[in-house]
């Protein structure tokens, strides 16, 4: 992965711009020492690494016009942050680039329950927004499975999902209004506190924007009342194909659950060996979760055990009460972290029409053999989500390369049989150069002239989303 060579005028110029930003934001909040701005160097893709030049972290939209404004003026690029938990390299610095973060632009500004809103700045985490309402039966309904550390922010430059995102939607069904800045310092407002804001969707454009547009500084989030209850069902099946079909079967039907999971043996195994969730063993498994009354929860699983029963499954488990619900879920949400206890991978993240997985599921296993590298598939198989982990040696000379070309050539696959580079990760680093496999020029010409329009200077996060070649020419003119 290439970055472009840092600006060396701007390096020169670091004392200079760390002196102005120091006149805007409180002493502590400009992190220019070496050794101190190593903590930005990477997001959660860390096979990329760069320190920036330094980093700011601002408690309020005004504080961050002002650095914006300096920035601005000094062609300084800027990297605005949330929480650093892109897997997509998206938060990733140049040498020559400031770090914005907002994790200091945490507060609830607003609640309001008869219109189920709640108006956050965008550095608090996802989890601590459901937090906020819950006790009065409200929750946020996207959730990563980072939703304990990622920010709203990050959330929605990357248009994030989660598990539960198949009955509610993504962010941006569920964001009604940011405050954003943009790259002069100018402070705007898009959306409102409803639905559905006039004029053209620029609200739409600005969610899975990836931090080139501005910096968004507070949010207003739809909030919802939490169900009656819910309940998982846990599906196990000899075969990974077997149980991809039972997945397009069951939205084939019209049974609409909340979340259908998907986890595979190597997945299995390793979060056996590390959440001992009582998983049984075989080659894949599915959670289904549905929700609503008591009637209702009865009436979904019936059916839905019905269709996975006519797929020979290994077992079928239906959880009775909220701790063998817990259990069930266990596993699924210690996944990632018990594949990082065995190997590096790296985590993929396309997304394909519901009926082409268990073909797409066979060809990675076919890959997996070419390539001679392991893969565990754990994802939101309701929304044809895909999350290859792909297992690699970071120590073994040329074994990132390799993972790379895997990776590449499973998003390749997910674009040719209808689906697209990115489901929420993002594009970032990750992808960029893959993205002509999915646009061809005068697409990817449509999409950097509304970045023309928000950063004229293109300071804005450069060198991600887009392929180097066709930015090249606009980049140097900031
Ligand atoms: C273990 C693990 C599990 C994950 N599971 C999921 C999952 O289930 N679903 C999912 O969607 N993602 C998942 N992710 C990916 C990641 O958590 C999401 O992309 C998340 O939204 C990133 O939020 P963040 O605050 O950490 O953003 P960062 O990593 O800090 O930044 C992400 C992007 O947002 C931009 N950005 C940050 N702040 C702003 C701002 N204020 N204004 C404009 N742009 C900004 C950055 O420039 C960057 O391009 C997972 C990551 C990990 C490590």
């Amino acid at each position: 992965m290439q970055m472009p060579a840092p600006d060396q005028m701007v390096i020169g110029r670091k004392d200079r711009i760390v002196a102005r930003l120091q006149e805007v934001l409180p002493r502590d909040a400009v992190i220019h020492d070496v050794m101190e701005t190593r903590a930005y160097e990477c997001d959660a893709l860390t096979a990329y690494k760069c320190p920036p030049l330094c980093a700011v972290l601002p408690e309020t939209t005004e504080q961050v016009a002002a650095v914006l404004r300096i920035c601005h003026q000094e062609n300084v690029p800027v990297v605005p942050r949330g929480a650093g938990t892109s897997l997509a390299g998206g938060a990733l610095p140049t040498a020559d680039s400031v770090i914005l973060g907002v994790a200091r632009m945490n507060d609830v500004l607003e609640t309001d329950y008869d219109n189920r809103f709640v108006r956050v700045q965008t550095g608090r985490t996802n989890l601590s927004v459901t937090g906020a309402v819950e006790t009065d039966g409200f929750f946020y309904a996207p959730d990563p499975s980072s939703q304990l550390a990622c920010a709203i922010a990050g959330n929605i430059a990357m248009n994030s999902g989660g598990a539960h995102c198949l009955k509610y939607g993504v962010t941006t069904n569920n964001l009604l209004g940011v405050r954003m800045v943009l790259m002069d310092g100018t402070i705007v407002d898009l959306g409102g506190a409803h639905m559905d804001a006039g004029g053209i969707d620029l609200l739409g454009v600005v969610c899975g924007s990836e931090g080139q547009l501005g910096v968004v500084t507070e949010a207003t989030l739809r909030i919802l009342p939490k169900p009656e209850g819910a309940l998982p069902v846990l599906i196990g099946y000899d075969s990974n194909e077997v149980a991809g079909q039972c997945v397009s079967d069951i939205i084939q039907a019209g049974v609409l659950p909340v979340a259908i999971e998907f986890m595979d043996r190597p997945c299995i195994e390793a979060t056996e060996a590390f959440a001992k969730a009582g998983y049984p063993m075989c080659e894949a498994l599915l959670i289904v979760e549905v929700e609503g009354s008591p009637d209702e929860i009865a009436h979904q699983l019936d059916l839905i055990s019905e269709i996975a029963n006519r797929h020979n499954p290994v077992e079928i488990r239906q959880a009775a009460d909220a701790d063998q619900a817990a259990r069930i879920w266990l596993g699924r949400k210690s996944a990632f972290g018990a594949m990082g206890q065995i190997n590096d991978y790296m985590c993929l993240d396309g997304t394909i029409p519901v009926s082409q997985l268990p073909y797409v599921l066979r060809r990675i296993g076919e890959m997996s053999a070419e390539y001679g590298l392991g893969v565990g598939n754990v994802f939101h198989a309701g929304d044809g989500n895909m999350h290859p982990l792909i297992l690699f040696n970071a120590n073994k000379p040329g074994d990132l390369e390799k993972c790379e070309a895997f990776g590449a050539d499973i998003l390749r696959l997910c674009v040719e049989v209808g689906g697209c580079l990115t489901g929420e990760h993002g594009v970032g680093v990750e992808k960029r150069d893959l993205m002509t496999t999915q646009f061809d020029p005068e697409d990817i010409e449509a999409q950097l002239r509304v970045k023309d329009v928000f950063d004229p200077k293109w300071l804005l996060n450069p060198a991600k989303v887009f392929p180097l070649a066709a930015t090249q020419a606009r980049r140097t003119v900031g």
